[in-house]
């Protein structure tokens, strides 16, 4: 696996983001969750699988509600160390802004709770365009399917909930089920009228002939 793309797109000098090192859980694979206030506020699940962390960048963030169907963009493989990755990414770095975890667990596939087996049925997932998972988190837990749009970008995939004693009926909202006094969150709290104070006075169009 290779963290080319990881690194080229960094200054691992500025950013303190984990260096680009491949290394392998010693027990059940894991998967993240992270927040992440860059330009935008999104979601990125990352999943464990030959030692890198295989990331899917979900604008919306996850949904137990098995009729969501969340868009996920395949993004570039981020080092298994990333799992424990929180803090401030200075601005003008790529992904500049906040990061939190919000859910962290282990994964195994829906057949057996084998890790070999597990990491196999990544990787046939990967390639076939859909990939299964149960996920073991605080948050998410249960069956969840990841499923590579045809015709689209060749990055988007859909991240939806299988229906199972884990998943709700009700609108569910991951915002919602964040800590009000998350690091992020305490961040907009702070920051909430910067945008207001900071844009200019919007300039009329010169209606001049
Ligand atoms: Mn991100």
């Amino acid at each position: 696996m290779s963290l080319q793309a990881y690194k080229k797109k960094r200054d691992l000098t500025v950013t303190p983001e984990p260096g680009a090192r491949v290394k392998k859980s010693e027990g059940a694979l894991v998967f993240v969750i992270q927040r992440h206030k860059a330009s935008r506020l999104h979601y990125d699940l990352r999943l464990e699988m030959d030692g890198v962390l295989k990331s899917w960048a979900v604008p919306k963030g996850p949904s137990l509600n098995p009729k969501d169907k969340r868009l996920a963009m395949m993004v570039e493989d981020h080092p298994y160390d990333y799992k424990d990755f929180e803090g401030v990414i200075p601005e003008g770095n790529y992904g500049g802004g906040i990061v939190e975890i919000w859910d962290k667990g282990t994964y195994t596939n829906l057949e057996k709770d084998d890790k070999v087996l597990s990491e196999k049925s990544v990787k046939a997932g990967l390639k076939a365009g859909s990939l299964k998972f149960r996920l073991k988190g605080k948050k998410l837990k249960g069956e969840f399917a990841l499923v590579k749009l045809k015709g689209k970008e060749e990055n988007s995939w859909l991240l939806i909930k299988h229906n199972d004693e884990y998943a709700v009926d009700t609108e569910y909202n991951s915002e919602e089920d964040t800590l009000k006094t998350s690091p992020i969150n305490k961040w907009l709290k702070e920051h909430a009228g910067d945008k207001v104070k900071k844009k200019p006075a919007p300039k009329l169009p010169s209606r001049q002939a």
